[in-house]
């Protein structure tokens, strides 16, 4: 398939390229905004997973250029965005923290989102394996860092047992909400978990640049049993977000005369890098 067919039949996909977003994922973290009104009164943002950029252009678009502080990390570089401090960090290494929290100057963040995907390898367990532990990963680094009432936004993938992690994130929150904003296909398991009002668990001492040595981001977050959890599984609302009006992700759109565009930023760090410059010197046929 052409970027042109794609072009024309991914209405998300298109409008991306003409609004001057980096990826169609920026629809998402705007339908869960107007859904959720995350965005509202934050000055202190992380965004984990971010490459290549297009929550964080939401992010740097939406809040107030002159208040907010916006840092967003990912193992691949991020092109710049103006407003926004970029990363090159792994989010399940304690050394990143420590990084985002020099760059707040110590203080808190009021939200912390992460759209993190692992390279999928087709081996399904070891998928499903790698994505909880980059989820375990954001929500270790959001509880470390969030201030009281703070909010969390995690991609997840809905499987069997959703419903333990739903139980455990409503430990640590005042409302938990499973979230689908129409950009994502109906055909895919993804979805959001939209925590808010984060409530610091009594004995649970986030670790600080002081103590980097605490093992925080290892250690089990809610120390309760699976059995306790499963005693008490929460049923989170699942909210479907983006009104009827807009575009359907899993429908095809005419698109007479459409053209190619060309795509905003053009990856900075591909998989396919190495095998291109090689072919390029011959030594690839
Ligand atoms: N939200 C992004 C946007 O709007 O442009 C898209 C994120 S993309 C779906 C998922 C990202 O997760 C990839 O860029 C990948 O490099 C990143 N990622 C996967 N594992 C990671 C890790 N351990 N630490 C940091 N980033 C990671």
């Amino acid at each position: 398939m052409g970027k042109c067919s794609k072009d024309k039949r991914d209405l998300y996909y298109r409008k991306a390229k003409e609004q001057g977003w980096r990826a169609r994922s920026a629809f998402k973290l705007l339908q869960l905004n107007s859904q959720f009104g995350l965005l509202d009164g934050v000055s202190r943002v992380v965004d984990l997973c971010a490459a290549p950029g297009s929550w964080s252009q939401v992010l740097a678009r939406t809040l107030p250029a002159d208040t907010a502080k916006i840092v967003s990390v990912d193992l691949q570089p991020i092109a710049p965005i103006e407003g926004v401090v970029t990363l090159q960090a792994d989010i399940t290494h304690r050394s990143t923290l420590e990084s985002i929290f020099e760059l707040f100057g110590g203080e808190p963040a009021d939200l912390v989102i992460s759209d993190g995907a692992p390279d999928v390898t087709g081996l399904h367990d070891l998928d499903e394996y790698i994505q909880a532990q980059l989820l375990l990963s954001a929500l270790s680094l959001a509880t470390s860092m969030l201030k009281p009432g703070g909010a969390f936004v995690a991609k997840i993938f809905r499987g069997r047992d959703v419903d333990l992690l739903y139980s455990q994130l409503a430990l640590l929150f005042e409302r938990v909400a499973c979230a689908k904003p129409r950009s994502s296909r109906a055909s895919s398991l993804e979805a959001f978990v939209v925590c808010q009002g984060y409530v610091p668990r009594a004995g649970w001492v986030p670790p600080s640049l002081a103590v980097a040595a605490r093992p925080a981001l290892c250690a089990p977050l809610v120390p309760a049993s699976a059995a306790a959890a499963a005693a008490e599984r929460v049923v989170a609302p699942f909210v479907a977000c983006g009104d009827l009006s807009d575009y359907d992700a899993d429908a095809s759109y005419p698109a007479a005369g459409a053209a190619a565009l060309d795509p905003v930023q053009a990856p900075t760090a591909p998989p396919y890098k190495t095998a291109l410059e090689l072919k390029r010197r011959g030594a690839l046929n």
